[in-house]
């Protein structure tokens, strides 16, 4: 093992400090602007964002909500989920999806994923659905949407709805459609690390469903219409105003962040492609996606060796997921087992997501491609 030297070159997931270089003036006046005004829940910086992202999304509302996962849950809550329902998903995803749907009091039910793009097989989904199910909630993994037109199809034929969790996929498109667009609502995440991140932490639901949108604004004040007024249990999770002002400022930077992340993630899957096709598999971008590469994600031969191999030569890399929904302890009481999804346990032992960002530079790119092929030449 080398050891850690303070010339060795380090490359890590991600680096906020560049673009927060070229941003700095324009945030700390508008974040000097919010503590001026007093105005810090529900004012004009988060009626702004979420009008911006509906009209973004091609949709008719957003609704500002605490974080991503509440936003999934207070979604699933004005659909009108609850105890004794059923929820369809992905258990190769962030905890959050799952969390969310048993946070309703409904039960999440797995279902296997589709090799090629990590996202929900939609052609596995017909076969979990019962009298119970009422939702779908598809998750667009590492900024590549699963196959909405399909999960359409379906949630019609049996009138279910669908919650898309969009957490890592703001500005991605499939065959035109932006997420929202064929789910009854769609749910975003400002997680600072997500491809639109704020200071802290934040979320959007964005429909174009009247009753959705209406219910999802009154839950995120405590159920209270009009104030004081509780007819349904709500509780407290808004945007608030001081992240909605710097995710003012950040959006109108969002097309160009992505178009970035793709250009980072050609080169890589150029290079890694010419070089070591025998041992890592690049990302498939299906035909009409619009992938907007949250995450780089390979499939490795050796991965944790690989990984370590990095670590050793001053390269982050991170699993994302080392363990799959289904097999969490706190889900055990569900009875799923190992070995249940195959194509999902297969991708927890191979799936590794190298540094990506808008403003990684090529050389440090080079850098990453360069270990892989070493470690695979060893
Ligand atoms: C980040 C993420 C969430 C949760 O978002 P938070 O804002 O952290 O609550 C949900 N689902 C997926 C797939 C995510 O990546």
């Amino acid at each position: 093992m080398k050891s850690e030297t303070s010339t060795m070159k380090r490359v890590k997931m991600l680096d906020l400090s560049e673009q927060y270089k070229e941003m700095r003036k324009e945030v700390l006046e508008t974040i000097d602007e919010v503590i001026s005004s007093s105005q810090f829940i529900l004012g004009k910086n988060v009626k702004k964002l979420e009008k911006d992202i509906a009209e973004f999304s091609n949709v008719s509302h957003g609704i500002g909500v605490g974080n991503g996962s509440d936003a999934i849950h207070i979604a699933l809550q004005a659909a009108g989920v609850k105890e004794g329902d059923e929820v369809i998903t992905t258990p190769f995803t962030f905890f959050a999806t799952g969390g969310a749907i048993a946070r309703t009091g409904a039960t999440p039910v797995f279902v296997d994923i589709d090799p090629i793009t990590f996202n929900i097989d939609a052609k596995a989904i017909e076969q979990a659905i019962t009298d119970k199910t009422k939702a779908i909630i598809p998750v667009h993994l590492y900024g590549q949407m699963a196959d909405m037109h399909q999960i359409k199809e379906i949630s019609d034929k049996h009138h279910l709805v669908i919650v898309e969790d969009a957490a890592q996929a703001i500005g991605a498109a499939c065959q035109g459609k932006k997420p929202g667009e064929l789910g009854t609502a769609a749910t975003y995440s400002f997680f600072p690390t997500k491809n639109l991140g704020a200071y802290g932490d934040g979320g959007m639901i964005v429909t174009s469903n009247e009753e959705l949108a209406e219910k999802s604004r009154v839950i995120r004040v405590h159920g209270s219409k009009p104030k004081y007024y509780h007819h349904v249990l709500g509780y407290n999770s808004r945007l608030d105003e001081l992240q909605a002002a710097v995710l003012n400022v950040k959006f109108k930077k969002l097309q160009e962040f992505s178009e970035r992340r793709r250009e980072k993630a050609n080169f890589y899957s150029e290079k890694l492609t010419e070089l070591v096709s025998d041992h890592v598999t690049v990302p498939v971008e299906k035909d009409g996606n619009y992938h907007v590469y949250h995450q780089y994600t390979i499939r490795a031969k050796s991965r944790d060796e690989l990984k370590d191999y990095l670590k050793e030569n001053g390269i982050d890399s991170m699993i994302y997921y080392p363990m799959p929904l289904h097999l969490q302890p706190v889900f055990e009481h569900l009875g799923y087992k190992i070995d249940e999804f195959q194509h999902t346990e297969k991708a927890t032992v191979e799936a590794l997501s190298l540094p990506m960002y808008p403003e990684l530079k090529q050389e440090d790119q080079e850098y990453v491609i360069e270990k892989i092929v070493e470690f695979y030449k060893k």
